[in-house]
């Protein structure tokens, strides 16, 4: 499971907290040191970690006494609030266009779960919200990323837009968005390519789809079990392309937490969906506060 080793450690932690009628400044020096090494040990980012455990600190320190919570209890509150704040507070949700379609550009490396994203998003809009998605086969390089991307639409019963591996992405994606506009689709999700590792090629690529297209999300794709790597090629796809929201995915399987608590700071973009297994409507909407509470119990 998810977070495993991190809920453990921050519930027992706070548990101490929860009977105190009297919170001293040393057993808030004593918990913050506690989270500050379950945060660590769960690979979240060592500024992010830093600045957060400073945050409960202040916060804890000054807690007031309230009448239906005992000083214990509002320190656990203040915990559980501020790591919600660090996935980034509130849900945020796909910005849709003024005039459909939306356009949603899906990046990221290979393997991370691009294709399954793009084929799952456009299940979930259409299944949630009653819409009518397109999907873009733009990954030219890989003849089995289309035939991948094509499976998922069959299963699907979603349309897939692919014109073989001849032409350019960028005008795949220009004539996929006129398609939408005759068809009347409301989303365009435009699945690019990947690499194994950050080069140049690929973002210049995505560089030139992104500027023609203009879209009205770009969701870069990430691995959650890849850790610190993560958060790392989120830093890198975000400076070239300005990433509008992040997917996290493999969070049902036994990640320790760090790419999920510091995307959001390192990047300051909001995560907003998270895969949560292989099958197709294994996406969700990603919710901090409810993550907060999964972490803390
Ligand atoms: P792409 O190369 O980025 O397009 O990655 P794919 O969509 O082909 O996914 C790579 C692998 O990760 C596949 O085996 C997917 O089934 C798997 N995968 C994708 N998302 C998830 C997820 O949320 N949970 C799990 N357990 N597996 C996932």
């Amino acid at each position: 499971m998810a977070f495993e080793g991190l809920a453990d450690r921050l519930q027992s932690t706070i548990k101490k907290m929860t009977g105190k009628g009297k919170v001293s400044e040393q057993d808030v020096k004593e918990m913050a040191r506690e989270v500050r090494l379950a945060l660590l040990e769960a690979d979240v980012n060592f500024k992010v970690v830093k600045d957060f455990v400073k945050k409960i600190k202040e916060r804890s320190v000054g807690a007031e006494v309230m009448d239906s919570l005992t000083p214990g209890q509002q320190v656990i509150k203040i915990v559980k609030e501020e790591l919600a704040l660090l996935m980034g507070g509130e849900q945020s949700k796909i910005k849709v266009a003024d005039r459909p379609p939306t356009v949603i550009m899906m990046v990221g490396l290979q393997g991370a779960g691009k294709t399954t994203t793009s084929g799952k998003l456009a299940n979930l809009l259409r299944k949630k919200h009653n819409r009518k998605p397109l999907l873009v086969a733009c990954d030219v390089y890989r003849p089995a990323a289309i035939d991948q991307l094509e499976t998922v639409g069959k299963q699907l019963g979603i349309p897939v837009f692919s014109q073989g591996t001849e032409k350019k992405p960028v005008d795949i994606a220009k004539e996929a968005i006129a398609h939408a506009k005759e068809e009347h689709l409301d989303y365009v999700i435009v699945d690019t390519a990947g690499r194994l590792h950050i080069d140049e090629n690929l973002m210049g690529e995505l560089t030139e789809i992104k500027t023609e297209i203009n879209p009205d999300e770009i969701f870069l794709v990430v691995d959650a079990m890849t850790g610190q790597d993560a958060v790392n090629v989120a830093e890198t796809f975000d400076q070239t392309l300005d990433v509008t929201g992040v997917v996290l995915t493999k969070l049902d399987g036994d990640t320790r937490g760090g790419a999920a608590l510091s995307i959001r700071a390192v990047t300051d973009k909001p995560i907003k969906f998270a895969g949560m297994g292989e099958k197709l409507d294994e996406l969700e909407a990603f919710h901090p506060e409810r993550m907060a509470s999964r972490i803390l119990g």
